[in-house]
């Protein structure tokens, strides 16, 4: 299914913080979509964390369409044949390449041999997460930004066996999605998280090492350099654990200079992960 107007139903893997973004934006855009998690209980929490999502852009009238009606175009489960519906899949798991393996040999699997298959890694190389399929050329990275439903961005990451009609079909459903969409190669981290996630991890080190305060270093970066939010905050909002996995992925494939700060793998070892935990470098209600 390389052409938009073949596709009704996407299909979404994981409901955590990305997943839930992008089932939400996928129905928002008014395709019928299938998300699964591998728990009942984390379903029915990436389904609460779309409600209120939907709700607070409601009361800011950001909607065309009742809220009701766009979270009814979600259906949650934990089946993974549920996906023998879907005319694309969008993987957003945890950020580990074995795990995305077998989800992607699962994947290939259950749908249609056409189905585009993308991935949401935030570092991991999508020609490797390709190999656990009968079928290189569809599986495309599609790097949504976080929280899905407000940014803008999507990075589309082409690997080594991804044809042209699938980078092509990747763009065009990112922009139907309401997004706009920039091109990278399958090299470690794309552009934004090869340049993010040192960032992040010298903010953490600054910190640690009593550069200043974790206030003065956010302050300094957002008033400093323009960007919306400092390191430390940015750490929070992303997960810790996430950032620990995207710099590991990092570390191993280009060296030193992207080696994880301690503090982040402590606060992840203390299962302070940040705001989705209530506590990472700030606490959060
Ligand atoms: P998360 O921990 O919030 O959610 C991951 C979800 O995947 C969990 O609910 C988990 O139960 C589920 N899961 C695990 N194995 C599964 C399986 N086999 N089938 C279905 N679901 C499964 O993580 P997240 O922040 O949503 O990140 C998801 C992906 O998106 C990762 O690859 C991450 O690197 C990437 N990403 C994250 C961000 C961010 O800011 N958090 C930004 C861009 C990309």
């Amino acid at each position: 299914m390389r052409e938009l107007s073949d596709i009704d139903v996407v299909g979404v893997v994981g409901a955590g913080t990305m997943g839930n973004g992008i089932a939400q934006v996928a129905a928002t855009a008014g395709y019928e979509v299938v998300m699964r998690d591998i728990e009942t209980e984390y379903v029915e929490r990436g389904l609460g964390a779309v409600d209120d999502s939907l709700d607070r852009l409601a009361s800011k009238d950001a909607l065309d369409e009742d809220p009701a009606a766009i979270r009814d175009r979600i259906e949650g489960t934990t089946d993974l044949g549920a996906f023998a519906a879907a005319d694309v899949v969008v993987e957003a798991a945890v950020e580990d390449l074995e795990v995305k393996k077998d989800i992607f040999g699962d994947l290939d699997g259950v749908t249609d041999g056409d189905v585009v298959l993308a991935t949401n890694t935030s570092t991991l190389s999508i020609t490797s997460i390709a190999s656990a399929t009968d079928r290189a050329s569809d599986v495309i990275g599609l790097h949504f930004m976080n929280p899905v439903p407000i940014m803008d961005g999507v990075e589309v990451v082409v690997g080594e066996r991804t044809v042209d009609a699938v980078v092509e079909f990747a763009h065009a459903f990112a922009e139907d999605l309401g997004k706009e969409t920039w091109e990278a190669d399958d090299k470690p981290g794309f552009v934004t998280n090869r340049i993010l996630m040192p960032w992040i991890n010298e903010g953490v080190r600054a910190y640690d090492e009593g550069v200043a305060d974790r206030e003065d270093i956010d302050r300094g970066m957002t008033l400093g350099t323009n960007v919306p939010m400092g390191p430390l905050e940015l750490a929070d909002h992303i997960g810790l654990d996430v950032v620990l996995d995207a710099s590991e992925t990092l570390h191993a494939e280009l060296g030193d200079r992207y080696k994880p700060a301690y503090l982040v793998k402590r606060k992840v070892e203390a299962g302070d992960l940040g705001k989705k935990t209530g506590k990472g470098f700030y606490e959060y209600e």
